[in-house]
């Protein structure tokens, strides 16, 4: 499996693209331009695209990437509503209006896509809508984690005991990298000093 990285042009988040060896691709979060993701896949099959919270600099292109790869999305239930209301998404003006064919994940689980198998953990606290997905020993997180921090917890929809709860469970779960919505990648080892620090500072 490997995992190439781009950067949407005005939001700086990371929009990754999974490949297998049987030349199909997964992609992470829709905010990088199309023109540019499009560039990305090349000639790999695209079978599906993860969206790990809704916030608008995430989803920005969302209705772009279904209309032309025409791939199932899958995103947490809480999603739909954040999707659609500028306040929970950040998105100032941004909003979808209309209902778009995604796969609203309940709860945590496991999936296949194409060849891909993904295991998915709801995360609330920095969004409501927060999943983090695994796949092979990649925990994609979103803005949950980051190589040094945890996703902001001052914003509307935000909440503080939610993220101690996702924190606690993702102190059990194993990974060997973390690969975030915005900055560096990390490993485990970083990521359990991370998770432990932060929950900390929480339960002050
Ligand atoms: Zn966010």
């Amino acid at each position: 499996m490997k995992v190439d990285k781009i950067l949407g042009q005005w939001y700086d988040v990371n929009c990754y693209c999974i490949t297998n060896d049987k030349n199909e691709c997964l992609l992470v979060e829709a905010g990088a331009e199309l023109e540019d993701i499009k560039r990305l896949v090349g000639d790999k099959k695209v079978v599906g695209l993860l969206l790990t919270h809704a916030h608008f600099d995430h989803a920005l292109y969302l209705r772009e990437y279904i209309e032309y790869f025409k791939v199932p999305v899958f995103a947490s239930k809480e999603a739909e509503q954040v999707l659609k209301d500028s306040s929970l998404n950040q998105g100032d003006t941004w909003k979808l209006e209309e209902d778009l064919p995604i796969t609203y994940l309940e709860g945590d689980g496991s999936s296949k896509i194409g060849d891909f198998d993904i295991e998915y953990f709801s995360t609330p606290g920095h969004s409501p809508c927060c999943m983090c997905f695994k796949i092979e020993d990649i925990l994609f997180a979103g803005d949950v984690l980051f190589h040094s921090g945890i996703g902001r917890i001052d914003l509307n929809g935000s909440d503080k005991d939610a993220m101690l709860e996702t924190l606690d469970k993702l102190s059990k779960i194993t990974f060997a990298k973390l690969y975030s919505g915005h900055g560096e990648e990390s490993d485990y080892e970083r990521q359990k000093r991370n998770i432990a620090v932060f929950r900390r500072f929480l339960n002050r």
